[in-house]
């Protein structure tokens, strides 16, 4: 089953922006559970990976790997 294309520290955006306006969140912690943090107002929000996967929109920023020299 394909899964969106995502990973810590990619900034992503959601389908409802945060009360804020803003609407640019960067993945802090993938697990469990997936935590993101508001760009605008650093706002934290946790989520399940189900819930996260219903309500991202896209990918905005992959996040440069740091592998690559
Ligand atoms: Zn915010």
């Amino acid at each position: 089953m394909p899964s969106k294309d995502y990973d810590k520290f990619d900034i992503v955006e959601m389908k409802k922006p945060h009360a804020c306006q803003s609407n640019r969140w960067q993945i802090i912690r993938m697990g469990m559970d997936i935590r993101i943090r508001c760009e605008n107002c650093q706002h934290v929000v946790t989520l399940t990976r189900r819930d996260f996967d219903k309500k991202l929109k896209k990918v905005l920023v992959k996040h440069q790997d740091s592998s690559e020299a």
